[in-house]
């Protein structure tokens, strides 16, 4: 039994205080995957902050055109919200794809941010893990690696990120609000995650004691043409082996702008802005998808069990590509 202490915070700035000062602080929200990792002696804070009567819990339009969602914003009033069912309907498919719906009514969208992997060796506390307990190994490389990345990975840690909204995020370009003990800053959503290298311990690219504000939605929803393509070990309740979002932009048959995700091949969304470009200003068939498939894994490595999903992501990006060239009405 690890004793910690609790704090309910009553704004930002004191929320932000607390964590900064204690590095072993951690913020709250729903709870849904830092108290698993507790029961788990995974994670030990010494105290936690609860954030989840802070006021950023609206979803608003923004100056730009777009949409604010705030940080504590539940899973699933983002997926039914009439805006994001309306202009943003890949990201409601993307969230409604993942978890449960008693677990989506407590998940918020920064704790979907900041969740971590699902690697079993990551849980185990019998095992060493380089993300856990950094220099320990990894004995995912040589060991049971069927859900693992097969893209970006290290020598360190070959660990994916689980998230299914987040996939969504990467292709709508959303930018993540952040606060910190330095102010406020604002980080693309490509650079929020990051790749292990030799710090697999660091899943983001938040500061001490920063925490996340809002997710904002920039103008560009893709409701024409869009997809979100979960392939998972079974239908429901369980996270994605290969997920792909796509989305385009199109007149008639030929593709203006091009944009491909994939989930759980890598420690974050996946996308290769090249293999994009290879659709821009050609004709929407299965030919050019197959292109951009094979573009987007060429560099992709296998350790064993999780090779076959090489394969299985350039399937998934070709039938969701075809499923996004297809107009609204014909699905
Ligand atoms: C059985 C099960 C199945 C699941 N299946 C899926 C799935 O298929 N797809 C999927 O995408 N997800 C899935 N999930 C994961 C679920 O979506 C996450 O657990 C959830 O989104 C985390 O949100 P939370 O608010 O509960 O976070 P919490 O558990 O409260 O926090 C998680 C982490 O985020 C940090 N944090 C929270 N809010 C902030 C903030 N505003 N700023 C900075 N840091 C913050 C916390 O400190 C903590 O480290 C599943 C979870 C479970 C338990
Ligand atoms: S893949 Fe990463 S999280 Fe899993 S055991 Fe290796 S170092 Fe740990």
């Amino acid at each position: 039994m690890n004793t910690f202490s609790y704090l309910r915070a009553g704004d930002v700035p004191a929320a932000v205080r607390e964590v900064a000062a204690d590095g072993e602080a951690r913020f709250i929200a729903g709870g849904t995957n830092l108290i698993d990792l507790m029961k788990e002696n995974v994670e030990r804070p010494r105290l936690l902050v609860d954030i989840t009567h802070l006021p950023l819990g609206e979803i608003q339009p923004s100056a730009d055109g777009g949409l604010r969602l705030g940080a504590l914003v539940t899973n699933t009033d983002v997926a039914y919200h009439e805006q994001v069912e309306r202009r943003y309907p890949l990201l409601s498919k993307a969230i409604l794809a993942g978890a449960s719906a008693q677990l989506r009514n407590m998940a918020t969208v920064g704790g979907n941010l900041m969740q971590r992997t699902r690697c079993y060796y990551f849980y185990d506390t019998a095992t060493p893990c380089n993300k856990r307990d950094p220099g320990t190994g990894c004995p995912a490389i040589p060991g049971f690696n069927r859900i693992h990345a097969i893209l970006g990975t290290s020598e360190h840690c070959i660990a994916t990120h689980p998230s299914d909204m987040c996939v969504a995020l990467a292709v709508l370009e959303a930018v993540v609000r952040v606060t910190g003990p330095g102010g406020d800053r604002a980080i693309p959503f490509a650079e929020f995650h990051r790749l292990p290298g030799d710090t697999p311990h660091i899943d983001t690219n938040l500061c001490p004691g920063e925490i996340i504000t809002a997710v904002d939605l920039p103008a560009k929803g893709f409701s024409e043409h869009h997809a979100y393509l979960k392939v998972r070990d079974r239908a429901s309740y369980a996270f994605a082996l290969v997920s792909v979002a796509a989305a385009l932009e199109m007149d008639g048959e030929t593709v203006l702008d091009a944009r491909v995700a994939l989930g759980g091949v890598a420690h974050k969304p996946w996308r290769d802005r090249q293999a994009e470009e290879l659709l821009r200003g050609r004709t929407a068939t299965e030919e050019h998808f197959q292109e951009v498939a094979e573009a987007m894994l060429r560099a992709a490595k296998g350790s064993g069990h999780n090779t076959f999903k090489i394969e299985l992501a350039k399937r998934v990006i070709v039938r969701g590509l075809k499923e996004a060239a297809a107009r609204r009405e014909d699905r």
